[in-house]
């Protein structure tokens, strides 16, 4: 049985705290983080599939079809003020007055801003941003943050069952974001999973192959490992990115790792990328 979020991050405390992976502030502010979310994702039903998810096709969220209905926005807002107090609690000097000014705008903002969010053009979220006098990249984790257990709670509640073993993309094959993290799992053949942080979706992906630009030129592929540890991060000459991945050894039940809160472990992996000269999707 997989450990949810919360409880996996508990089981990584110690270890996370001695090496100074996390602070102690940092890891009380993901700890609700997570603990938000898992509560989050209980509070919305679904009992029909909304008009815009595909019922063949992948990425299944049509994205420019994308409808919020109306009676899930207050439970919405609430969410939003709970993360908004989650965030400040952390960083107090953070203003997050203007973006849930933003959302509540009018009628449609809510599900603007989740388009905005999806679609991922990046003009348009600097538009908001700077609208909102706020960086993107707050605007992006905040974004992300509050909508994640809405739509993770979509997946699950009509997805859950759907066969993606056609989908061999380089985007989540629900809701079309890129993945965060893979994974490579030795008892089944090395076989190479792909995370999508902000659905939760797994998928399988090509053994061989940048999981970004889906370049297969092994003369433009590789990867580092560091040192007794099940961490690495493969690069790609071709685009220039990279992708962390989380080896799991032969002996370690594929359940018993949580690619999401790994995914904040690993900082030092991104670091580590970064100063080499690749860049994340
Ligand atoms: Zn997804
Ligand atoms: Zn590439």
């Amino acid at each position: 049985m997989m450990k949810n979020k919360s409880e996996y991050l508990k089981t990584r405390k110690d270890e996370a705290i001695a090496k100074q992976i996390l602070s102690a502030d940092d890891y009380a502010f993901y700890e609700s983080l997570f603990l938000f979310q898992e509560k989050q994702q209980g509070l919305f039903a679904f009992k029909n599939v909304p008009g815009y998810i595909d019922p063949d096709g992948f990425p299944a969220i049509r994205t420019d079809q994308l409808e919020i209905p109306a009676d899930h926005g207050p439970a919405l807002l609430a969410a939003l003020d709970e993360l908004c107090g989650i965030i400040t609690a952390r960083h107090p000097g953070f203003n997050t007055g203007p973006y849930r000014a933003h959302a509540v705008g009018s009628e449609k903002s809510i599900e603007s801003l989740a388009r905005t969010f999806l679609e991922g053009e990046i003009d348009a979220i600097a538009s908001i941003a700077g609208d909102i006098r706020t960086g993107i990249d707050e605007f992006v984790f905040m974004t992300a943050n509050w909508f994640s257990p809405y739509f993770s709670a979509l997946r699950a509640a009509v997805f859950g069952g759907r066969d993606t073993s056609e989908w061999n993309g380089t985007v989540c094959p629900f809701c079309g974001q890129y993945p965060s993290m893979a994974k490579i799992i030795e008892a089944k053949e090395n076989k190479r999973v792909l995370r999508c942080s902000f659905c939760d979706e797994e998928w399988v992906f090509q053994r061989i192959g940048c999981a970004l630009c889906g370049n297969d030129d092994i003369k433009k592929l590789g990867y580092y490992e560091f040192e007794s540890s099940p961490y690495r991060f493969d690069y790609c000459s071709a685009c220039g990115g990279y992708i962390k991945t989380f080896r799991l050894a032969r002996k370690t039940a594929e359940g018993s790792v949580n690619l999401a809160v790994e995914n904040i472990l690993t900082n030092f992996l991104d670091s580590s990328a970064i100063a080499m000269g690749y860049k994340a999707r």
